[in-house]
């Protein structure tokens, strides 16, 4: 399998995971904000991330300007990496299955919010990020360039790290002890085996 059989596929991945995005947008369009938490660096940091999953890989396997900095796994690694994205696109797909009603792409809460402790969110609070964490692994092992592969891991690690902590310090300030015992539990990306 040559690597734009995988580049191909990379894209038809980011196809699925983009439709699941929009089909839930829509959802979230019909309700109501309760309590806006945005801020100008969660617009920003949040927006960066497009650059790493959608801008440099267009332009790498759209134009040679980034060719120089190709590295090249075998087909087995590639495999792995559309497997990791499978994975990637079944926690999305169930993320925001569990989180319904109460999801929204920006820091705030919707009217009628409830606390989701349910399915994936029984094990680990923040599934859906963890789905993107699993989307840049998987950039590795299938767009095979330094800059293109990695690109989505380091344009998602701000993000993640800035909203991890204020999502969390909105959800104590609105659900209180509720979400303190919620956060004992669970682990952020990584479920705590031993709960
Ligand atoms: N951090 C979660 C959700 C991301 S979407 C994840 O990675 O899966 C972000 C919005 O989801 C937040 O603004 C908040 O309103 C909502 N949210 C996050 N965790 C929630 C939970 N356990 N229950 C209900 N709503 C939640």
């Amino acid at each position: 399998m040559s690597s734009s059989f995988f580049q191909g596929v990379y894209f038809g991945l980011v196809t699925v995971a983009s439709c699941i995005r929009v089909i839930y947008t829509r959802q979230y369009r019909k309700t109501s904000i309760a309590k806006d938490h945005r801020t100008a660096a969660d617009a920003l940091l949040t927006a960066l991330p497009a650059l790493g999953m959608f801008v440099l890989p267009i332009v790498y396997v759209l134009t040679p300007w980034l060719d120089f900095a190709d590295y090249h796994l075998p087909p087995w690694a590639s495999w792995i990496g559309v497997a990791i994205f499978a994975l990637a696109i079944w926690l999305l797909r169930r993320s925001h299955s569990d989180l319904a009603r109460n999801w929204s792409p920006r820091l705030e809460l919707l009217e009628g919010h409830s606390l989701v402790t349910h399915g994936v969110f029984r094990h680990i609070r923040h599934p859906m990020y963890a789905a993107h964490w699993l989307w840049g692994i998987a950039q590795v092992f299938l767009l095979q360039n330094w800059i293109a592969g990695f690109s989505m891991l380091v344009t998602f690690l701000p993000s993640y790290l800035y909203r991890g902590r204020v999502e969390e310090e909105m959800m104590i300030d609105h659900f209180g002890d509720a979400y303190c015992e919620y956060m004992a539990r669970t682990g952020r990306i990584i479920p705590q085996l031993r709960n």
